[in-house]
């Protein structure tokens, strides 16, 4: 008798185990990636400050601002547009562990598409988080995915037609960088998200606006500056900065019919200098080995060796790879120089921004060592 309710347990009991097991893992990505602004920070606030109908849901995010002594340009950065993109997401919370505005401002959105941190891609057999070393202790960090959480945002239509009117794949509902310039009512989640960030352009008065993403290797538009057209010459400048630092990026201008994307709507209907930064990521590449966290923040892969001995790449790729610390610098650099090329062609509209770390420094180190610690 006494076996025989055993037995009859024994399958309820192994299910109820792995549900608690894996409803932990679940729930663990829920938990907030920690981000210690630096001291320049003047003011903290949330993505529904700007869009009202994001507070009290997943879709709202942090906001940081770097506010000058003295008024000035404005630059905005966001940072986690797409979760998966880690790079992205880093240089925007070093920046924010960095930044001191003297004239002017900068507003930075680490986690920009803060729904899309809370889980990963299914068959896809990421990690859900890799580390940095700091000077003193490792800090964990979230990879997610490239949507938003069907969780937050469910079902996808057959197709969605975005708020430019361009059809596009249903799930492409949940991508933050097909949503734009967004719904104030009416559309998902994502959408509203869109709205806030282009409120937030509009609130804070922001000339210049940056989207740091990363593109797989075998994808043409990496190591890439992509620009509105509005912005050809501040392109240009930064361009031939970064080439004297011997950096290899490549210009494309943001084709006037690919609709709901940062750099374009972001042009047409706030009219800022807007730009989309892409570094080489092997992690979100079709040609990856098997994912973990060392290829997230290592970027080896001999697949990868193998595709560019045989010309299918558009980035140099050896058995160094492309680690973490290299995408974030050229990230950094980037930044750089299109402040350098603001103060050269708008003088009468400063922006002067100390403590970001020395991109060749960022290279050669690593993240890490300009980071906080963990608390
Ligand atoms: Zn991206």
């Amino acid at each position: 008798m006494t076996s025989k309710i055993l037995r009859a347990a024994a399958l309820p009991l192994a299910v109820a185990g792995v549900c608690w097991v894996s409803g932990g893992r679940f729930r663990s990505m829920h938990t907030e990636d920690a981000i210690y602004p630096s001291a320049g920070l003047t003011a903290r606030k949330s993505l529904s400050d700007y869009g009202p109908g994001l507070r009290g849901t997943p879709g709202d995010t942090d906001v940081y601002i770097f506010q000058g002594e003295t008024t000035g340009a404005v630059l905005l950065i966001l940072g986690g547009t797409h979760p998966n993109e880690p790079a992205g997401f880093i240089t925007a919370a070093l920046l924010v562990e960095n930044t001191r505005a003297a004239r002017g401002k900068v507003v930075v959105i680490p986690q920009a598409n803060h729904s899309g941190f809370t889980h990963n891609d299914p068959f896809e057999g990421n990690p859900q988080r890799f580390s940095i070393s700091t000077l003193e202790g490792e800090r964990w960090f979230r990879y997610g995915s490239r949507l938003t959480n069907p969780v937050h945002q469910w079902p996808d239509s057959a197709l969605y037609v975005n708020p430019s009117g361009q059809k596009l794949a249903g799930a492409e509902a949940r991508n933050l960088n097909r949503s734009y310039p967004g719904r104030r009512k009416g559309g998902g989640l994502t959408e509203r998200v869109a709205q806030a960030v282009m409120e937030l352009i509009r609130v804070e008065a922001v000339d210049m606006a940056v989207d740091l993403h990363e593109a797989a290797p075998e994808y043409p538009v990496v190591n890439a500056i992509v620009f509105h057209q509005k912005s050809a010459e501040l392109a240009a400048m930064t361009l031939m900065a970064l080439e004297l630092a011997d950096l290899t990026f490549r210009l494309e201008e943001s084709p006037p019919n690919l609709r709901g994307l940062s750099h374009r709507e972001w042009g047409d209907h706030a009219g800022v200098f807007a730009f989309l930064f892409e570094t080489a990521n092997v992690s979100h590449g079709r040609l990856k080995g098997r994912p973990s966290a060392a290829l997230i923040t290592e970027g080896q892969d001999p697949n990868y060796v193998k595709a560019a001995r045989i010309g299918r790449l558009f980035v140099d790729f050896d058995e160094e790879g492309i680690p973490l610390r290299q995408r974030v610098s050229r990230h950094v650099a980037a930044l750089r120089a299109l402040l350098d090329s603001w103060k050269e062609l708008y003088p009468e509209k400063p922006l002067d921004v100390h403590g970001w770390p020395d991109a060749a420094a960022i290279a050669s180190t690593g993240v890490g060592p300009f980071l906080h610690p963990p608390k």
